[in-house]
């Protein structure tokens, strides 16, 4: 029962020029699968072949020598919450996101500008994030394949801010990227459903 690599849920020119097609080949049909194909090799004829993804992310971060199919499954599930948190002309937070994204941070506009600098002040590579921490919504970031799923934190968004996910279209400019992304490609609809 190995993992596979999910299609993607848009088509590999749906999110240019934010981001490109051409990184999108190297970002998903490279780096992503390259996680899953490692991954299998890690886990094949061992008792977490049997557990779903979830289950391998919680039991190997709890295991120090198990940190090398942590990686890699944290960045099999981190790449797959990342494609589906965008879509093509994502535009403002609407719905029941909207509402607690103001009482939470005051307005949109803090709430994108804390998220761009969660994203520009993670040293090296990780991740940005939105999460509900108990029934509080954070903006948080993580180091490396290191996930909220491992803290028992729900993530509803993120932002891949791996000189991978930019460096094509956007060289070091790390915060004109997550500028556009926040700005033109998070899907609201993916974050109210995270919501539940
Ligand atoms: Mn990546």
């Amino acid at each position: 029962m190995a993992i596979k690599l999910p299609d993607l849920p848009f088509a590999k020119d749906a999110l240019a020029p934010v981001i490109s097609a051409n990184t999108l080949d190297f970002h998903y049909g490279k780096h992503h699968k390259t996680y899953v194909d490692n991954l299998n090799k890690l886990i094949e004829g061992t008792d977490l072949a049997e557990k779903s993804l979830e289950d391998i992310i919680k039991i190997s971060a709890k295991d120090a020598a198990k940190a090398g199919i942590f990686n890699n499954a944290a960045q099999v599930w981190n790449h797959t919450f990342y494609w589906q948190a965008l879509k093509k002309d994502g535009g403002k937070p609407t719905g029941k996101i909207a509402d607690k994204i103001t009482a939470a941070f005051g307005s949109y506009e803090k709430f994108a500008e804390e998220l761009k600098n969660a994203g520009m002040t993670q040293f090296g590579s990780g991740w940005a994030w939105l999460v509900l921490d108990g029934d509080q919504l954070k903006i948080t970031k993580t180091a490396n394949a290191d996930t909220p799923i491992a803290h028992d934190q729900k993530p509803l968004l993120t932002i891949d801010v791996w000189e991978h996910a930019y460096y094509l279209d956007y060289q070091n400019r790390r915060p004109d990227y997550l500028l556009a992304v926040i700005e033109n490609l998070i899907n609201w609809d993916f974050v109210n459903a995270n919501l539940g």
